[in-house]
């Protein structure tokens, strides 16, 4: 921006803070004591060993759960304030692909929010479903069935329903998970250019070897939260192996951000948890 305008309560205000967030589904919480803030505008990578509570994070994040204890508030409103101004795309295993569905009809009920329960969805509505497709290159499936796509395609897809929900803070569950390279470059893509839109971005990630150079930050969790900061700070050779305990194989040695790294893997299967 060439001049400087004031910035409007809203631009100062976090577009998520998490205060002392307790989660728990039996007698242990899955998450503890967490609080963070995300200033809009930013893309930020979860990272954390299997089970340490990234989905659970996401999830209550969406209101999905209710918290023990704590507070979450999306650009300074509580979650019952700001619904519709968050969108989901889910973990690959959580979605059911042989549900008898069209590309087409899977990115047009991102739309429903949007329609009131008396008339049907619009020629607006429609041109918005096929814009966002167009976004991840899947218009030429428009008219597949869901079920027939490979896993890479069907993410792609959930993507695009995300996107034309038109959500202001998109949250994504593992995006990258089992995809193949050219899947993996299309969704960066798709996250780099909704981010230039002004969007928030949480990303559930596993791949360290790659999480410096496609976040701006990055949460480091296992039930608490070990550290926010820039990858090069959070990426810490000491930090990952306190939080991996031994699982890790190889770290992301210096976590250079501009060349790719040695492959860094976690040695437990990330199978769809
Ligand atoms: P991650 O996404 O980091 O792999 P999750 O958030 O899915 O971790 O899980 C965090 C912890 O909560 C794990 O110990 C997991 O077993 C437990 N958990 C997750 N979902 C449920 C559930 N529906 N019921 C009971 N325990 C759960
Ligand atoms: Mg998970």
């Amino acid at each position: 921006m060439s001049r400087a305008e004031p910035l409007s309560s809203e631009a100062a205000t976090p577009a998520i803070r998490v205060e002392h967030l307790t989660v728990s589904y039996g007698p242990v919480p899955a998450l503890l004591d967490v609080s963070f803030s995300i200033p809009t505008g930013q893309l930020v990578g979860v990272i954390g060993p299997n089970g340490s509570g990234k989905s659970t994070l996401i999830k209550t994040l969406l209101g999905f759960l209710d918290p023990d204890f704590g507070s979450i508030k999306l650009f300074g409103q509580s979650l019952e304030q700001t619904r519709g101004r968050i969108a989901y795309v889910p973990q690959r295993g959580a979605v059911d692909w042989d549900f008898p569905i069209t590309v087409r009809e899977v990115v047009l009920m991102g739309r429903y929010g949007h329609v009131p329960w008396y008339r049907n969805l619009s020629a607006e509505d429609r041109r918005i479903a096929m814009e966002s497709l167009e976004l991840v290159r899947m218009s030429d499936f428009a008219d597949r069935q869901i079920g027939q796509l490979s896993g890479g395609q069907q993410q792609r897809v959930f993507m695009a329903r995300a996107m034309a929900q038109g959500g202001d803070i998109l949250l994504l569950d593992e995006p990258f998970a089992g995809v193949d390279a050219a899947t993996e470059h299309a969704i960066l893509d798709v996250l780099v250019q909704t981010k230039r839109k002004g969007k928030t971005l949480v990303v559930v990630h596993h791949d360290l070897s790659t999480a410096a150079r496609y976040f701006d930050s990055l949460l480091l969790i296992k039930q608490r939260l070990f550290a926010h900061g820039p990858p090069d700070r959070v990426l810490d050779s000491r930090l990952l192996s306190e939080v991996y305990e031994g699982r890790l194989l190889a770290l992301a040695s210096d976590s250079d951000a501009a060349s790719p790294s040695p492959a860094t893997t976690v040695s437990d299967e990330e199978a769809g948890s």
